[in-house]
């Protein structure tokens, strides 16, 4: 899968994609990331990229043409690559939207800068447009980097072996059950017995009832959309009377 970044920005991406599992997998061509800096594009004597609103306002607005040039030339080499703009009014990125996307063969990002974009941009050339969040980012970088790494992740071969996505939050529509190494005890904080006990049974039972109640705590909405047996019904029932504490 590829990656295509614009940005005003390219300096901000170095440090993220060389190190760690995106680093990884760049290395080992699973996957590749093209970084195109938007002022490359524009044609006129101060390379200008943005301009005064219409209408008047405060800020700037990213301009059509740069834009359009770099997003036609990526384009004739990856057509079926798909252009997200990133945006606090798109679509909030999610474990859903991640897979969705993960499915794609190429994806090319637009950070936005100042104001954001000019809107005949999203009309000519964007397929989505992709929240992180409800916030307000100075740009679209950091947006880019998050979306690459969340999909990067779901790649096949992109996580070592030891290392996977299916055991994750949200990959089984709950949150991960707590995580412990050594030493087995730490300022008189122990780590729950099960853990140490050897049976796998035991352990797995336990790590899907504190999962549950992981999410009972937290994102209680999310257990309305998982499949759960019997003994998890049982389970939640109990953490809705005020119990569940005895495992
Ligand atoms: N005026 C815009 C608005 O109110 O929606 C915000 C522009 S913001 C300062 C500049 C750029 O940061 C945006 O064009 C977008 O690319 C990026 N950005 C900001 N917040 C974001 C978010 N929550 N998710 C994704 N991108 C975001």
């Amino acid at each position: 899968m590829t990656f295509d970044i614009l940005t005003l920005f390219p300096g901000m991406f170095s440090g993220f994609f060389s190190e760690s599992i995106v680093g990884n997998a760049l290395a080992r061509g699973l996957l590749g990331i093209g970084i195109h800096n938007i002022r490359d594009y524009a044609t006129d004597r101060h390379r200008v990229t943005d301009d005064y609103p219409y209408g008047g306002g405060a800020g700037m607005v990213m301009k059509v043409e740069p834009l359009a040039a770099c997003i036609e030339e990526i384009k004739s080499q990856r057509p079926a690559a798909k252009v997200i703009l990133t945006t606090p009014r798109g679509r909030t990125l999610d474990h859903g939207l991640a897979r969705e996307l993960a499915a794609e063969e190429g994806l090319i990002i637009i950070c936005g800068r100042y104001e954001g974009v000019d809107e005949r941009v999203r009309e000519l050339f964007v397929d989505m447009e992709v929240s992180i969040g409800d916030f307000v980012l100075s740009g679209g970088e950091p947006a880019a980097v998050v979306i690459v790494d969340a999909v990067a992740r779901l790649l096949p071969g992109v996580l070592g072996c030891g290392e996977s996505a299916a055991d994750d939050s949200f990959a089984n529509g709950l949150l991960e059950y707590p995580q412990y190494t050594r030493p087995p005890e730490f300022r008189g904080l122990a780590v729950p017995p099960v853990l140490l006990s050897g049976n796998h049974r035991e352990i797995a039972r336990w790590r899907r009832r504190e999962s549950l109640r992981k999410t009972f705590m937290t994102r209680p909405e999310l257990l309305e959309s998982v499949c759960v047996t019997d003994d998890d019904a049982r389970f939640i029932d109990e953490l809705r009377t005020g119990g569940g504490d005895g495992e």
